[in-house]
């Protein structure tokens, strides 16, 4: 039977263990523990209109069958009661509204939706009867407890960096004494990425709700006008509810998950266009929701480690989306590996690139202040990023043998500004020697291989002189510090190339840093390789 581990157990980390679980796999969980993430202060609302324009998803119906049956099998499997189909009332906020949606939406749903007249006869609002909602803590404290007692659920904080061991065929978490077969990241949001899928997700967005006491309330469903109103699972004696949440805020330009005074004043507004009742703040909680820019949630496998899975951007759907996108990633993880070119995602963008993850590792390695080095700097692509990640109290040399490369990228710096960059024209084994002999430290290098991109393809760099630069590069790498190397493969001498950086990687082993070689695609030997030299933490001399 083989063995799986999820990293996160918020909503969709919870949905892939139990579907694993039920493919006869050994799922273990694991979680940092923390009590404010996004799942835990969702409000597990499945609503089928949403937005000004009361739009419904294609795929509303499908995915609300598969979410029912998914909770009625954990709900059998734990005695709990999870899911329950209530309908939801829906305000409109003005007459535009109102007037759209009985013209474009009204005929086509009329079997899953009653109209709701104000005092004054006029339609105000309508019943939306598919509404369902999941209660979220309840659902994650089961899915935890279930794990838990098999001893499969470990609190741990995993950083996907350093405690993960990932060869073809097993991933090893030697902290945990883990050794299983697979992985899947289902971490929602987090402000570090994760260098096995930078950048996603790729449009978070901070959510605020506020807990409430409405004392004289005796309204039992879900209300949506322009904000939520939905009642709390306790109830009082009378049996109304005993507080409300309020929900929700969206703010794509502040991801610090602070709670504010704007989040608090912007919900107390809608309240009072939902009800003019007396009411009391409670709490006030804010966390990010994982959004994907195309809106779809992501499931995808890594393009070099088929075993290594991502489920992830479910935005505010969770609830309602995680069932049906952990079913179909359950499928697509059972394939074999694609053959190269194809999809390798059951939802979401295209592949993503070794460039980009080597952005991902330098982005996390460099601090505000580090001196950096573009080895390769070509047309300034990465001299520009590099400049980005140290800020101007930072600097960066970029070195590129050829006049044109340094001219595109003095052209490139002049456009955006920069000026806390050095350009060398120079053989880069030459510049990293002496920059090395006058006691600089790198929080990161950067090497592109191959020739200048759009220039003449015979003038690529040099096998001999790369490989004194590698060691030079390593040997500036400040503890903590990282350098990159993307070697291509697939023109005249890359081949060559690349086979020398593994051999001098090969031979040159040390304590002081690791080595991790990453390929394109594992079945094509022309794909680019990325190589990560990581200089330890606790910095040791090189021989
Ligand atoms: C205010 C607000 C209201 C919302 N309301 C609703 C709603 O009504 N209905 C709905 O369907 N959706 C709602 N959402 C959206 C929903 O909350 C999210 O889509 C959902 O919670 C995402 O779940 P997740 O498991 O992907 O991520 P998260 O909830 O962020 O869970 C990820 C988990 O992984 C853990 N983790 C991450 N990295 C590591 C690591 N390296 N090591 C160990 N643990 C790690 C985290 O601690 C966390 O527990 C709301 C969101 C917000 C912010």
């Amino acid at each position: 039977m083989s063995k799986s581990l999820i990293i996160g157990q918020g909503i969709t980390g919870s949905v892939l263990a139990w579907s694993l679980h039920w493919e006869d796999k050994t799922v273990h969980v694991l979680d940092r523990g923390r009590n404010i993430t996004a799942s835990r202060i969702a409000a597990g609302l499945v609503t089928p209109f949403t937005g000004r324009r009361q739009s419904k998803a294609g795929d509303f119906d499908e995915s609300l069958t598969v979410a029912k049956e998914f909770y009625r099998r954990v709900e059998t499997e734990t005695g709990a009661s999870l899911f329950n189909e209530e309908p939801a009332e829906r305000y409109f906020q003005d007459d535009i509204e109102r007037d759209f949606f009985l013209k474009e939406r009204y005929e086509t749903h009329r079997s899953e939706i009653e109209l709701i007249n104000g005092a004054n006869g006029g339609v105000k609002g309508f019943r939306m009867l598919r509404a369902a909602r999941l209660r979220v803590s309840t659902f994650l404290e089961v899915t935890r407890s279930f794990f838990a007692e098999k001893g499969c659920f470990h609190q741990f904080d995993l950083d996907p960096t350093t405690d993960l061991e990932v060869s073809e065929s097993s991933v090893r978490v030697p902290k945990l004494a883990f050794v299983g077969q697979e992985i899947y990241f289902c971490q929602g949001y987090q402000p570090e990425e994760n260098p096995w899928f930078p950048e996603i997700p790729d449009a978070p967005a901070r959510g605020e709700i506020l807990r409430l006491e409405i004392p004289d309330r005796t309204v039992k469903q879900v209300v949506h006008q322009g904000f939520w109103l939905a009642p709390g699972t306790e109830e009082r004696e009378d049996g109304l509810p005993q507080e409300y949440l309020l929900g929700a805020t969206y703010d794509r330009e502040n991801l610090d998950q602070k709670e504010t005074q704007n989040g608090r004043d912007e919900l107390l507004r809608g309240l009072y266009e939902i009800t003019t009742e007396n009411s009391r703040v409670i709490a006030q909680y804010s966390a990010i929701r994982a959004g994907m820019r195309n809106r779809q949630p992501i499931a995808a496998r890594h393009a070099t480690y088929p075993h290594v899975g991502i489920l992830n951007g479910m935005g505010s759907k969770a609830s309602l989306m995680a069932p049906i996108t952990a079913r179909r990633f359950v499928k697509l993880m059972a394939l074999k590996p694609e053959t190269k070119g194809q999809e390798n995602r059951a939802t979401g963008a295209k592949g993503l690139s070794l460039t980009k993850l080597a952005h991902s590792i330098v982005r996390r390695a460099v601090r505000m202040g580090d001196t950096v080095m573009d080895a390769t700097a070509g047309n300034g692509h990465d001299t520009v990023f590099l400049a980005a990640c140290t800020g101007p109290s930072g600097h960066v040399h970029a070195i590129d043998i050829q006049p044109e490369a340094i001219q595109s990228t003095r052209t490139r710096l002049e456009t955006e500004s920069i000026t806390h960059v050095t350009l060398h024209q120079d053989d880069h084994s030459q510049v990293l020697k002496s920059l090395l002999a006058s006691s600089e430290v790198a929080g990161a290098i950067m090497f592109n291989l191959g020739y200048l991109p759009g220039g003449n393809k015979q003038r690529t760099t040099s096998t001999a002189t790369t490989t004194e630069a590698i060691a030079a590069g390593v040997s500036l790498l400040r503890a903590g510090g990282v350098m990159t190397v993307i070697a291509y493969r697939g023109h005249a001498g890359g081949q060559e190339e690349a086979r020398a950086v593994a051999d001098w990687s090969e031979n040159n082993k040390a304590p002081s840093w690791t080595t991790e070689v990453i390929p394109g695609a594992a079945d094509n030997d022309e794909s680019p390789v990325l190589y990560v030299y990581r200089k330890k933490q606790q910095s040791q001399p090189l021989s």
